[in-house]
């Protein structure tokens, strides 16, 4: 077990009285189950540190399993993505990556062993008509006039079936349970389906029938010697046929399902299917666009794994399904890259500034803290020039005395060097400004002498050693906090936020910069945190992507509006 006692919930409780009964011979083995059918999101964040977390806090084990029985949804493509994505979230399955589709002949011999049991049947009712035949939630279903097949029928019809001798539809295997059970999953739910002309990723064109869900991960579990099995609430009602299945073919290995609420998250979207829609549609750059909430745009985004892990246990597990506030998520990520992120100047909207009592071919090498708090982080270079550029939002010709930056005739410190004053003021035709004159103190270098109070402090650029770089503002991807729960609306799609990218391509960074590795992190002092795009900044251009504001902005902006 981690030194660091976990906050109780009720899985762990369940877990620990297990333990205490030496239940499963003391062992604890999870899995994170993931249909390769998309990329992973925030949801499926909680669920790989919820199941890699108590195996790591019990000395136990977790699995990686791909639940890939729904071929014609699934490709190579997810399943390389969601073991980048776990990986980089900080888990490992050793050498337990497994798929579900490594236990089809098992699962054929479990399904013909149920044939031989009475315990299912082949059912030629086309899919209209099982529907018809199933009932509602107030009527009990009718049987099948195909359910008192004889065992030699059914195993012939299902050798058959898996030869490829009828059609899609034509024919599936049942399980006989009960057609009058309040619980419609009991309902003689199918057990193995047809589907020609497939191609699976991982068996091909061996099959050409497929084993139901339900079916195929209790059964998965079991052979893995899974011990819980957690999943989402939504599986409540198939807990008893999950039960069935194993019962009934007297496995040895027996998984206890437990379900605990799903993650939802203001302002984004946890559902495949839907971030699908918004990668397919052009409406986002890709699965790992920054304003994506899935893992790899997370991670595009500049969110430290550590701090998603982070919020993932502060959010912590229950049985009430509930909606996690962005404010949550965020701070997670602002404490983690106030801690540790390298500082850095950069100026977003530049103003030029000459200092007019500077030489014109002189460089100061200034030194800077890279951490305010952590001296072991070091220092680095920044030149000082004559010419410079300060942020436009920084200076002012008249303002009262709020104002605490650069105005005309004031003074103002400039970040880790001296204070300067606006002699004059510069414009264009058009009456814009487009260059300040000032002069600086050679003597506040650092520090303001005795008795001089300046209050202001700016950051800037040298403008002879600046790189020019290209920053994006990103905001949320909606401007509602339950896009897709919204029952005013047809579709989430309308409550897409027009803002939620915004490109500076003029902007300078400070020289150290240059030598930001992609997906690196920086605070750029009173803007916010950056992080160096992991695919542009290879390309050779310097782009980065706005991780998360100094504070929490958008409550303000939501009060104003
Ligand atoms: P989606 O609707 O996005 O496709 P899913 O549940 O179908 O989600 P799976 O790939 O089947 O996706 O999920 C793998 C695991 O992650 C499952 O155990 C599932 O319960 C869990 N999971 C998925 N979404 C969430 C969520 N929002 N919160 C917590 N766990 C989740
Ligand atoms: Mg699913």
């Amino acid at each position: 077990m981690s030194d660091e006692k976990k906050p109780a919930n009720f899985i762990r409780n369940i877990i620990e009285a297990d333990l205490a009964a030496d239940k499963n011979g003391g062992r604890v083995h999870t899995r994170f189950p993931p249909e390769p059918n998309g990329y992973l999101h925030i949801g499926h964040a909680k669920s790989i540190c919820l199941n890699f977390g108590l195996a790591e806090d019990y000395n136990g084990l977790c699995n990686l399993r791909f639940d890939d029985t729904n071929p014609h949804k699934e490709d190579a493509e997810y399943v390389d993505a969601i073991k980048r994505d776990v990986r980089w979230l900080g888990y490992d399955w050793g050498d337990r990556e497994f798929f579900a589709s490594d236990y089809f002949e098992r699962l054929y011999e479990y399904a013909v062993q149920l044939i031989k049991q009475g315990d299912a049947y082949v059912c030629d009712l086309s899919p209209e008509q099982v529907r018809e035949y199933r009932g509602t939630l107030t009527e009990p279903g009718r049987n099948s006039p195909y359910r008192d097949r004889s065992v030699e029928e059914n195993l012939d019809l299902f050798t058959r079936m898996r030869a490829g001798e009828f059609p899609d539809g034509a024919k599936v295997l049942r399980a006989k349970i009960d057609m009058a059970s309040p619980n419609i999953n009991l309902r003689d739910p199918a057990i193995y389906r047809i589907r020609h002309g497939v191609i699976h990723h991982q068996t091909g064109n061996e099959w050409c029938i497929y084993p139901m869900y339900d079916f195929t991960h209790c059964l998965s579990d079991s052979i893995e010697g899974i011990t819980h099995s957690l999943c989402t609430l939504e599986f409540e009602d198939h807990r008893p046929l999950y039960d069935w299945y194993l019962d009934r073919l007297q496995v040895e290995c027996h998984p206890q399902q437990i379900e605990f609420a799903r993650l939802n998250l203001q302002y984004a979207i946890t559902s495949k299917r839907k971030l699908t829609r918004l990668v397919e549609e052009g409406i986002v750059e890709g699965w790992d666009d920054p304003r994506m909430s899935t893992i790899s745009g997370m991670r595009r985004r500049g969110y430290p794994a550590a701090a998603i892990r982070d919020f993932c246990d502060r959010i912590g597990v229950s049985k009430a399904d509930n909606s996690v506030e962005m404010e949550i998520l965020e701070s997670c990520i602002r404490d983690h890259l106030n801690a540790n992120a390298l500082r850095a100047m950069a100026v977003l909207h530049p103003l030029k500034v000459v200092i007019t009592n500077y030489p014109e071919d002189k460089t100061e090498e200034l030194q800077a803290p890279n951490h305010p708090q952590r001296e072991e982080m070091g220092t680095r270079t920044i030149p000082f020039t004559r010419e410079l550029y300060i942020d436009r939002a920084d200076f002012r010709e008249e303002a009262n005395k709020k104002f605490k930056r650069l105005v005309l005739g004031k003074e103002v410190r400039l970040r880790n060097a001296y204070v300067i004053r606006c002699d004059e003021v510069i414009k264009d035709e058009n009456d814009e400004i487009i260059e300040l004159r000032c002069t600086y103190d050679p003597e506040t270098l650092g520090a303001n002498p005795e008795g001089r109070k300046v209050k202001g402090v700016i950051h800037w650029v040298s403008a002879k050693y600046g790189l020019k770089a290209e920053i994006r503002l990103y905001d949320r991807l909606f401007t509602h906090p339950h896009p897709d729960s919204d029952k005013e609306v047809d579709d989430f799609m309308v409550h897409l936020n027009p803002d939620s990218l915004r490109t500076l391509t003029a902007c300078f960074v400070e020289s150290s910069l240059g030598n930001a590795k992609p997906g690196d992190v920086f605070q750029f002092e009173r803007e916010g945190y950056f992080c160096a795009d992991a695919e542009l900044c290879r390309e050779g251009r310097l782009v980065f992507n706005r991780t998360v504001t100094l504070r929490d902005t958008w409550a303000k902006i939501e009060q104003k509006g």
